[in-house]
């Protein structure tokens, strides 16, 4: 598998590792007081020396707050970008995205497989506003080119995608993309930058919800962009302050603290969720098992070649249908009934009647006999008991 974490020609401070950045890029023990772990800045407005005298260069939070600030410099070092931004949720990143990039009469090409909030916010939002989208397979780049219009000004994928851990080929894409005259977004959130780094294989902006992985405790709600192109960077900065939807101080510093683990976190994810996966390929009432670490998985050479690891989420189609997938999800008591994910706990889900259930009779609904896991760092046999149990 790749290793694109260490970047040899870069300037010595960015040539360090990704676990060490994720412990110190944007982290510098407070100049005022030597404090260790970046202080909660919990103010929305900022003395000043005089009218427009401004001492550390902050005037109001919303705008810009010193430990939003170092959340975004941590962000923009760990995905190998210039620019990173936090928001107050995934989808308020997202959001804040597509009016960036995006007028009326634009449009966009949409993964077949994504989050439903995504797909709600171009179905039933974005479209409101004149946005047009068509829907491609992301693993399939030349479906990706057919859906190109001269107004396409963004083709967006989720590799690995939520909930059928589809793979796209990012260096493809991106060709694709820029042949197109469009931008390549990549949501990031399932592999993490730890596992994947998009703007090294040429995607323009990388896209999370910090709530899953990078804040890593279930215990925050975040988004995040990142991207290695400046001006789209201030063109981002000038929407985020313009919109507003930040992300507070305490929850940016919840996020530092939960990236500070994240890539040994990623390590016993992906080396549970492999085990998970093996065991689930092997049982009887498992119809299919989608899983980007099996080597029966459509995506599984692209996703060798860029990813580091396979990552924490598994989906698994359940023999009996609908029913015996719920009843799955009822009966397991070790995995968590609930949505989200890539918490240290695990977590499983029904992904028709939860997560995904905004994209029920469109082309991205999912199967009903689905059921995803968010495989935690709990010990893998505990695990495999639950589930083998639930399993029946
Ligand atoms: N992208 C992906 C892949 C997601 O799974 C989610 C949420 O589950 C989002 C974006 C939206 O993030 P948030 O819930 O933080 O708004």
């Amino acid at each position: 598998m790749s290793d694109q974490h260490a970047d040899p020609n870069a300037a010595p401070h960015q040539a360090r590792h990704f676990e060490t950045l994720a412990i110190h890029a944007g982290q510098e023990p407070d100049a005022a007081t030597g404090a260790v772990v970046p202080p909660i800045h919990q103010s929305s407005t900022f003395k000043q020396d005089g009218v427009g005298g401004l001492r550390g260069g902050y005037e109001y939070s919303r705008s810009a707050n010193p430990t939003r600030t170092a959340l975004e410099e941590n962000l923009a070092a760990l995905e190998g970008g210039r620019r990173g931004l936090a928001f107050a949720s995934g989808l308020a990143a997202e959001d804040c995205l597509l009016r960036t990039l995006l007028v009326p009469g634009d449009h966009v090409v949409i993964p077949g497989d994504a989050y439903g909030g995504t797909f709600r916010l171009f179905a039933k939002v974005a479209e409101r506003w004149g946005v047009e989208w068509d829907v491609a397979d992301s693993a399939d780049p030349a479906a990706v080119r057919a859906a190109l219009r001269p107004r396409t000004k963004a083709v967006w994928v989720e590799t690995p995608s939520n909930p059928l851990l589809g793979i796209a080929d990012i260096a493809a894409l991106a060709g694709v993309a820029r042949e197109g005259g469009a931008r390549l977004v990549v949501d990031n959130t399932f592999a993490s930058p730890y596992l994947q780094q998009p703007l090294a294989l040429g995607a323009d902006v990388v896209v999370h919800s910090t709530t899953k992985y990078m804040g890593g405790h279930s215990d925050v709600v975040g988004g995040a962009l990142v991207t290695a192109d400046e001006s789209l960077g201030e063109e981002l900065a000038f929407h985020q302050n313009a919109m507003g939807a930040i992300a507070g101080p305490f929850d940016s510093w919840l996020v530092m603290r939960g990236v500070k683990t994240l890539a040994v976190r990623m390590d016993r994810h992906c080396a549970n969720a492999a085990r998970i996966a093996g065991m689930l390929e092997a049982h009887p009432k498992v119809a299919r098992v989608y899983y980007p670490g099996l080597e029966s998985h459509p995506g599984h050479e692209v996703a060798a070649k860029q990813m580091r690891g396979f990552g924490g989420m598994v989906s698994f189609r359940v023999a009996g249908g609908e029913e015996a997938a719920v009843a799955v999800c009822d009966r397991a008591e070790l995995f968590t009934l609930g949505e989200s994910l890539g918490g240290v706990e695990s977590l499983i889900e029904h992904p028709g009647r939860m997560t995904h259930a905004s994209a029920a009779g469109s082309a991205l609904e999912v199967p009903g006999d689905l059921v995803r896991l968010s495989v935690g760092i709990e010990a893998v046999d505990d695990l495999l008991a639950d589930l083998t149990r639930a399993l029946g």
